[in-house]
């Protein structure tokens, strides 16, 4: 295919007319499509129903230790679980603490207790003037939206494919102490798909923040979310290179099993130091008598052990790689040398990031809507949904069926040529 930089205006001009028949063709189809969240679909929901008959009106409620999941107590988990967990989040259970139904809801918390409370024994941060915040981008809207709800200041630091820029990160948290944490998501991250590789998880955990209570917050959601056996991604664990580092207080690690088992009726956990499980316990019981013990059991009685998860999410992936791989096809088929986009072809997790030309993201999003494809906000990938580009769009396979998914992502891509031939054609002379 001709590159769309090296047309003329006449051949743009006939492309457009061409394009905007083929986007005529998919309105009259009155297409209901969503690409904007990244849930399960129900085949991946449907894997997880065996978890229904774990436990049954006849069921034994004890744990291993004798006690009764039916009643009160056991703040920090049940044992059983928390070795479950621990296996999934590659830490020692003794520094689990398993929490409600969702992840987010512990980040939060966190945010919430280090507001109030203050991070062991420091200033509370609602008593100071200022609380900044790292953000590698783009990044998780949902992570963005916590910190924006408690005024903290969001500064956006670059990914590249080995992680956020480190250089960056030092320099900032060396020299500012009003900078307390930094959202990382270092394993197929949220949206490209990219793994935190072995010198930034180092650097990461030998950080030397100028706050005491810089935290960083990762977020391993998709630990365990392979989309391939034979080319899985590698991540160091953090806790031990953090203890290694003489730095064992310096993260926050959270997972849950929204997205292996039920989304918000899965369980969440964090994992971190004993002094830092000390400082979240402390406040943790005014909150609660324990989470739900009931869901733990039932998780550890369908899983069984690790090993039952890594069976079950082979299943996940076996759904779920046809779908990205569709839509990487249909992008390579359609996209491919016109030098206006580029995308990321994960190993696992749940997104595609795609790049378009600056200034064309929210077009496309609109276009592709006013066709009946919903994608994610542009914008949404950037904290205060400003993406100074304009050229960054989440996409999330999962969620449609093949065919609806085969159809939504070509029509993705004519919305994208549609707007950035449009663009090029206007703006010729900048483009030449
Ligand atoms: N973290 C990341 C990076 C996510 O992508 C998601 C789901 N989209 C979550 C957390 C949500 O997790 P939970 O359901 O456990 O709150």
């Amino acid at each position: 295919m001709k590159s769309y930089l090296k047309m003329s205006k006449n051949e743009l001009s006939a492309e457009i007319e061409r394009l905007r028949k083929k986007y005529k063709k998919y309105q009259g189809l009155e297409l209901k499509l969503d690409m904007s969240r990244g849930k399960p679909c129900l085949e991946q929901l449907d894997l997880s129903m065996g978890m229904m008959d774990a436990l049954n009106s006849e069921a034994d409620l004890s744990c291993e230790d004798g006690t009764d999941c039916r009643n009160y107590g056991v703040l920090e988990g049940i044992h059983e679980a928390r070795v479950l967990i621990g296996d999934m989040m590659e830490n020692n259970p003794d520094n689990i603490l398993i929490y409600g139904n969702s992840s987010l809801n512990v980040m939060y918390d966190q945010i919430a207790r280090s507001y109030i409370q203050g991070v062991m024994g420091n200033t509370p941060w609602c008593k100071l003037d200022k609380v900044k915040w790292l953000c590698p981008v783009p990044g998780y809207d949902r992570h963005f939206a916590i910190t924006e709800y408690f005024g903290i200041e969001m500064i956006p630091v670059p990914m590249s494919k080995k992680g956020p820029d480190m250089d960056m990160i030092e320099d900032l948290v060396a020299k500012d102490e009003s900078i307390k944490g930094i959202w990382c998501v270092p394993k197929y991250s949220n949206p490209q798909g990219y793994s935190y590789n072995d010198e930034t998880v180092r650097r990461f955990a030998r950080l030397k923040p100028a706050a005491k209570d810089f935290r960083i917050y990762w977020d391993n959601a998709y630990g365990v979310h392979h989309l391939y056996d034979d080319h899985q991604d590698y991540l160091i664990e953090i806790l031990a290179e953090c203890k290694r580092a003489g730095n064992p207080d310096l993260v926050y690690k959270f997972s849950s099993t929204s997205k292996i088992t039920f989304p918000g009726s899965g369980i969440a956990a964090i994992a971190t130091s004993p002094n830092n499980l000390e400082d979240i316990r402390e406040q943790l019981r005014q909150q609660t008598i324990g989470h739900d013990k009931v869901n733990q059991l039932r998780h550890v009685r369908f899983f069984g052990d690790i090993h039952g998860m890594v069976e079950h999410m082979r299943k996940h992936a076996d759904v779920i790689r046809p779908k990205f791989e569709a839509v990487e096809t249909i992008f390579r088929e359609n996209l491919e040398g016109l030098d206006i986009a580029e995308w990321t072809e994960p190993n696992g997790g749940y997104f595609i990031s795609f790049n378009s030309l600056k200034g064309t993201a929210k077009k496309i999003v609109d276009k592709a809507n006013k066709a009946g494809v919903k994608l994610t906000p542009a914008g949404s990938t950037w904290p205060y949904h400003k993406d100074p580009n304009d050229n960054n769009i989440r996409i999330a396979p999962t969620y449609p069926t093949l065919d609806d998914l085969k159809t939504a992502a070509s029509l993705f891509t004519v919305c994208v040529k549609l707007v950035c031939a449009k663009v090029i054609f206007e703006n010729f002379e900048e483009y030449h």
